[in-house]
């Protein structure tokens, strides 16, 4: 854990570590073979052409991987890490060491991975302020919904297993899960380092389950990116903050805004308001991918904060009755959990809608 960083968040109950974004997603890139034919080949996948319904989007995908593919997977990652790709900012750093694809000597008898993508929406917030009202994007990283570490470990066990009496442990915070995601099929990266799991496309939260049943099916797959990114630069020309690189498919992490927003401290002085977009994280790569195209369709709506509560987090200056409604309004969203952590949220909104 980083000096800077954010406790809540590594709480296996939360919707989603930060590590899975800083780690995972902007590590990503960096495990594509940077010489590949970016032309497209090998499976083909739902083409962005494709309408896609936002209803029928299934809750969750799953595939399973042989434990056997965990050395496999440990060089690779090693191998990314050691190779000079990577970022060497300290807090990225700090999230990627506790990951590996080491197996637990709690539980020597494990045989598969379950790896799971939870279909996920966007939120809006309205922020109510001197009359007006501010809609406010918190993305899918950063409110809870059913689909929870819990829910998933029974789905796990009962759905997908079907066999009473196996072990299933949570593994979603010890793994590098976009590797684990792309290497066991169930997605592939996009230009944008994130994961796209069909047809959910990059709106979806990972998780990994071990257990000591044997699946049938292993689908060990090659690393690849989405065939639409072959002809789409969409990501790269939207970024504010210019993270993508013409050279390489790895992100610069340390000119993301996620990295700055998630943790407490001043913002750069090259990161401008107008560049802010979420309560936290940054949805610009995403909003416009074309295999996104659906997702305002299947946007929701948190609870309305009122003009009191938004004053108050302006000012910083929360009591224990406003900061309750607000955990129960905004759904866990990580900065309003303690008082430690509200400087952040003082500090984003203030980026969002101070004039
Ligand atoms: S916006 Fe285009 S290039 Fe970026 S991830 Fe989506 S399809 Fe790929
Ligand atoms: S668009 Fe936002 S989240 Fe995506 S790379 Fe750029 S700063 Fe990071």
């Amino acid at each position: 854990m980083s000096k800077m960083g954010l406790p809540r968040f590594c709480d296996t109950t939360s919707r989603l570590s930060r590590r899975d974004f800083l780690a995972s997603a902007l590590a990503a890139g960096a495990f594509l073979p940077q010489s590949r034919d970016r032309r497209g080949r090998g499976r083909r996948h739902r083409s962005f052409a494709e309408k896609i319904d936002p209803s029928q989007i299934p809750a969750y995908q799953y595939r399973t991987l042989a434990l056997s593919h965990f050395p496999a997977l440990q060089d690779e990652y090693d191998q990314t890490r050691s190779d000079g790709q990577l970022s060497r900012n300290k807090v990225f750093r700090d999230e990627i060491t506790p990951l590996s694809f080491e197996l637990p000597g709690n539980f020597p008898d494990a045989k598969s991975v379950v790896v799971v993508a939870a279909f996920a929406r966007t939120m809006y917030a309205n922020f109510h302020l001197d009359g007006q009202v501010y809609r406010i994007l918190v993305p899918f990283q950063y409110y809870r919904d059913e689909l929870n570490p819990e829910s998933l470990k029974n789905i796990v066990q009962k759905d997908i297993i079907k066999e009473p009496g196996h072990r299933v442990v949570d593994i979603t915070e010890r793994v590098p899960l976009k590797l684990l995601a792309a290497r066991s099929g169930l997605g592939r990266y996009g230009r944008n380092n994130l994961i796209f799991v069909s047809p959910m496309g990059s709106f979806n939260v990972l998780y990994a389950f071990l257990t000591d049943y044997s699946f049938p099916d292993d689908t060990w797959s090659t690393l690849d990116i989405l065939d639409a990114c072959n002809h789409c630069h969409r990501c790269d020309h939207i970024c504010p903050t210019n993270c993508f690189s013409r050279r390489s498919f790895v992100i610069d992490i340390d000119r993301c805004i996620t990295l700055y927003n998630e943790n407490t401290g001043e913002f750069p002085n090259w990161i401008h308001r107008s560049m802010h977009n979420a309560l936290m994280g940054c949805m610009e790569c995403q909003s416009p991918c074309p295999v996104n195209e659906w997702v305002d369709q299947a946007s929701g709506n948190l609870e309305d904060v009122s003009e009191d509560e938004t004053r108050k987090i302006l000012e910083g200056a929360l009591d224990d009755a406003t900061l309750k409604s607000l955990q129960r309004k905004l759904r866990g969203f990580p900065a309003d959990d303690s008082r430690e952590l509200l400087p952040i949220l003082t500090r984003n909104l203030g980026a969002l809608i101070r004039t």
